[in-house]
């Protein structure tokens, strides 16, 4: 039986009152300043159920980087506008095994990306977004806003700035995929516009709400509007069990058994399909760009729930 709302509340409470013993480990991302700034010793956490009530605890309202997060707000924006096709001829499903950018696959299988979680695919998948859409950015804000009901959801201007500033290893990620003709549009153009996503800023409740529809067939619990059809939800989940923590995917279906993605800014979204979607906060990183307080804290929460869709 599922947890009654006070009994998950007070799970809540507890993960976050015992997140500070993973304050002594991992470090907060620091390859941008505007990162690095970041109080390493955040945590917050929050649940959206799928009727659309959301429980949070510690830091839930503070809004952070969302980072790598917005790799599955793009792709189903992808999916919502293209066909499957156009898609998935152009980048795979497959888990990389290697860090998130990488660009050791990138060569050996002649610019097609392994999947849209790592980099180099969602590089590719901006560059199907900015090849068909007018105003991207825009496009992806407004998206945001409409899954995650807040409608002052936005870029940080001055991390998107950084992230262009340093730029190097995406640039030479999308300019080898430019290379081998798997990207169209202008890499300039694709870079900003995957580097303005990364730099969103959500809090944990807007961040759970804004994916609580890969807990609900495809349906927004917030508006019951249909996001994606209950097909594209299931592989959208299948895809983030896989992929969704790079070269941790693995160790991370094996200690929480849902369905999650990460981002080097501190937050991981995960999902219990027909039940809730999670989002935590903890901005200390272990060495695959995950977090451990967040990891930990997912844990726990499936233990505490007793139950998973992996059994
Ligand atoms: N902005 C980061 C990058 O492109 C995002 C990576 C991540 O969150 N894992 O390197």
């Amino acid at each position: 039986a599922d947890l009654d709302h006070d009994a998950l509340q007070a799970l809540l409470d507890r993960l976050s009152k015992d997140a500070p013993r993973c304050f002594n480990e991992g470090k907060v991302a620091d390859y941008i300043p505007a990162l690095g700034e970041v109080d390493p010793n955040h945590f917050g956490i929050a649940v959206c159920h799928v009727d659309a009530r959301v429980q949070y605890a510690g830091d839930a309202l503070t809004r952070f980087s969302i980072q790598s997060i917005v790799k599955v707000h793009a792709l189903v924006l992808a999916m919502q506008r293209l066909a499957p096709d156009d898609i998935w001829s152009r980048v795979g499903r497959e888990p990389s095994g290697q860090a998130f950018n990488s660009m050791v696959q990138l060569e050996v299988e002649r610019g097609v990306p392994r999947n849209p979680f790592i980099n180099a695919g969602a590089l590719l998948v901006t560059d199907l977004l900015v090849s068909r859409i007018v105003s991207t950015q825009y496009t992806l804000r407004e998206h945001l806003r409409r899954l995650s009901g807040s409608d002052d959801v936005g870029f940080d201007e001055r991390v998107a700035r950084s992230e262009m500033d340093h730029k190097a290893r995406n640039a030479a990620l999308a300019y080898l995929m430019k290379a081998y003709g798997n990207l169209d549009a202008d890499v300039e153009t694709v870079l900003d516009t995957y580097f303005h996503g990364c730099s969103v800023a959500m809090n944990c409740v807007e961040m759970a709400r804004s994916v609580a529809f890969l807990a609900n067939r495809g349906v927004n619990p917030l508006d019951g509007s249909r996001v994606v059809s209950p097909v594209e939800t299931r592989q959208l989940n299948a895809l983030l069990l896989t992929c969704g923590l790079y070269d941790a995917a693995g160790d991370f279906a094996w200690r929480v058994g849902l369905p999650g993605k990460s981002g080097v800014g501190g937050g991981i979204i995960a999902i219990l399909p027909g039940r809730m979607s999670i989002c935590v906060w903890s901005p200390r990183l272990d060495g695959y760009g995950n977090s451990i307080a967040g990891r930990h804290a997912l844990e726990g929460l499936v233990e505490g729930i007793g139950f998973s869709p992996l059994g």
